[in-house]
């Protein structure tokens, strides 16, 4: 890569090598002049502006990086594909119902998100999902359209069913979906008191076997749902308490992130059967809810691995629709409401972490003397023979005899027979030897096992202005993949190939694993650093499930976040701004008192006074310091 550096590079070939075009499902594409464009439709007319124009905004606004960036528009987008798509399925199906959303609150709960899916979702009659009284509170907090479902799963005591009840005295189709038999009486005992029928749903445990990450969530030992022996328990309860015709819903989450199709036509139909043999005991029925699971493609690879997907939104509409007529009709079942709970899909596209790049350690060999030092160690010539004699038929001896010379400097220097000096020139004569056999590897047939991580081993390391654990957390606890790329100067190579690490102090805190279009990566291709010019990444659709998961490790805080809308005429305006955490912010979360701390740096520097350490105005420079950092970004700050 190294020896083409020179040669003409195209932004069309940074659209390639990052494969935006497949995992940006049309959002996102890499303008002529090498920068990251961020598309809107309106009608016929697409608009795209460049995120680094986005970036250059924030800043003017005194919003630093790092940030997670919101595209209104996008989340709107998607919720219209969805329910456009789910439209077109029912109508090619012929299927003699509608279809009603529900976002599932825990997958972004973050207030402008909710507000704007209520806003926008209510020309869909688009409701939500709560797993808990928090969630139902904003649940009916934000729905203003009776058309509108809440769908309640999670644990409920009495104070959660009571709020269930209020929402469907006041008209709002609120259903409570039993997690667990012991649920049932105290929601029947809340409604006769009340004097509110309740609406009941049963979530189901499917056994079908479902690939990726989350395949622990159905089946036998899936944490959720009623087993069939407690179904028609529960179902004999509810005759004998004359309330079986509040049984209307079937629910059934095979898991998220659903990387196959096969698996989804087959949760769906055993879920089909459920619901028959529901409507055979004497349950009215009349929904369907079929949870979330509908994937994203965060590798871009149209494939049934973890990260991907191997069909698209339309193929996942049409399926559901097919499946469940071809259970019902023979039995004369009428099609129920189609519910779904799709939650990653409809806000990860809408969210990215912006940051820049602080510093860059590289792994390539400093200059090397033109002979062993007189006073070297004399193992130090047989590395420099290793050197000399890399080339295509002999780089495996080399390595051998690289790797073992260099040990043996380790060795005796841990002994006090080789100096300090000697093991510097041994490791920097080592890295020599391996780059050579790197650069040789990339031409040669067959590279030897041993040699398959030669390219991570001298990769550099870009240091990223962000924490991992606050703003991309499942990197860390799932090994997520998110798409990842730089901003602007993509009309240049890239000549870097690099891991990403964070801001903490913790080993776990990088990124070695990337998407691009030939599977998953070790290692990322940047650009190098210019010395008078900041270098910005982003990483993409970070809209679901990370901003609450995030957590403070090393004190690192809420990010500054923008909610942007695009207009029309290409301009865009910066519709909601959130400064991140201060430093006092982050530091009452943990219990401290931050006037406290305050005083007490008073009384030492006051301390330090009286010792002549420091003169009076000193201590008054430091305590303002003191009080400024307090009030500071958690961040790097420029
Ligand atoms: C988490 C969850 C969802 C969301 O799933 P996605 O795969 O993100 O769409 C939907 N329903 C229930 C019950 C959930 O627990």
């Amino acid at each position: 890569m190294k020896s083409s550096s020179n040669t003409p590079w195209s932004a069309a070939e940074s659209a390639e090598l990052y494969g935006i075009h497949e995992w940006g499902d049309d959002h996102f594409s890499v303008s002529e002049q090498g920068e990251v464009t961020v598309n809107v439709h309106f009608g016929e007319n697409t608009i795209s502006v460049p995120l680094i124009d986005i970036v250059q905004g924030m800043k003017a606004r005194g919003l630093e990086m790092p940030a997670v960036l919101r595209i209104e528009n996008l989340l709107d987008h998607r919720i219209k594909t969805l329910n456009e798509a789910f439209a077109e399925a029912i109508s090619q199906g012929q299927y003699n119902n509608h279809y009603r959303g529900v976002f599932p609150i825990k997958v972004n709960q973050q207030c402008h998100v909710i507000e704007e899916i209520a806003d926008f979702g209510r020309h869909y009659h688009h409701g939500f999902e709560a797993g808990s009284k928090a969630e139902l509170i904003v649940a009916m907090s934000q729905l203003r359209d009776h058309d509108s479902l809440i769908i309640c799963n999670g644990f409920k005591d009495a104070e959660f069913v009571d709020l269930g009840l209020y929402a469907i005295k006041i008209g709002i189709p609120c259903f409570f979906v039993l997690e667990t038999p012991a649920e049932l009486p105290t929601i029947l005992q809340r409604s006769q008191a009340l004097g509110i029928e309740p609406l009941l749903g049963m979530r189901i445990k499917t056994t079908v076997p479902v690939d990726g990450y989350w395949n622990k969530d159905s089946g036998d030992r899936s944490i959720f749902g009623l087993s069939t022996t407690t179904l028609i328990n529960v179902v004999e309860q509810l005759k004998q308490a004359d309330m079986l015709h509040c049984l209307q819903l079937l629910h059934c989450h095979l898991g998220s992130q659903i990387p196959n199709i096969r698996n989804i036509r087959s949760g769906v139909l055993e879920a089909c059967r459920f619901y028959t043999g529901l409507i055979a005991e004497g349950a009215p029925m009349g929904y369907l809810d079929l949870g979330g699971g509908l994937a994203v493609d965060y590798e871009g690879a149209r494939t049934n691995s973890t990260h991907s997907m191997n069909y698209q939104l339309q193929e996942y509409c049409s399926n559901i629709v097919e499946t469940i007529c071809e259970s019902l009709d023979p039995l004369d079942i009428p099609h129920p409401v189609l519910i779904t709970e799709s939650g990653r899909s409809t806000v990860a596209y809408s969210s990215m972490l912006l940051f820049n790049i602080l510093d860059v350690r590289d792994h390539r060999p400093s200059p090397l003397p033109e002979a062993i030092p007189e006073d070297g160690h004399e193992l130090l010539g047989n590395l420099f023979a290793a050197l000399k004699l890399v080339n295509p038929d002999t780089f495996q001896e080399c390595y051998n005899d690289a790797l073992y010379y260099r040990d043996e400097i380790r060795e005796l220097f841990r002994h006090g027979q080789a100096s300090l000096r000697d093991r510097a020139l041994a490791e920097n004569i080592t890295l020599a030897v391996l780059e050579r056999i790197a650069l040789l590897l990339e031409k040669v047939d067959r590279v030897p096992p041993e040699m398959e991580n030669l390219p991570e081993l001298l990769s550099d390391i870009y240091y990223g202005n962000f924490s991992l654990f606050q703003s991309l957390p499942d990197i860390w606890a799932i090994d997520q993949v998110f798409p990842i790329m730089p901003i602007h100067r993509l009309d240049e190579r890239p000549t870097r190939q690099a891991i990403i690490a964070d801001l903490t102090c913790d080993c776990d805190g990088k990124i070695d694993s990337f998407s691009s279009p030939d599977g998953l990566q070790k290692t990322l291709a940047l650009h190098p650093l210019k010395t008078d010019e900041d270098y910005f990444l982003s990483v993409f659709l970070v809209g679901a499930y990370q901003e609450t998961l995030g957590d403070l490790h090393n004190l690192f805080g809420d990010t500054n976040v923008v909610s942007v809308r695009i207009d029309e005429d290409g301009e865009f305006s910066f519709v909601h701004e959130f400064q991140g955490d201060s430093i006092a912010d982050v530091l009452t979360y943990v219990e401290y008192n931050p006037k406290t701390m305050q005083e007490q740096f008073r009384r030492v520097a006051e301390t330090a006074v009286r010792q002549g350490k420091i003169s009076v105005t000193m201590r008054q420079k430091m305590l303002t310091a003191f009080k400024e950092s307090m009030q500071g970004y958690t961040y790097f700050e420029h």
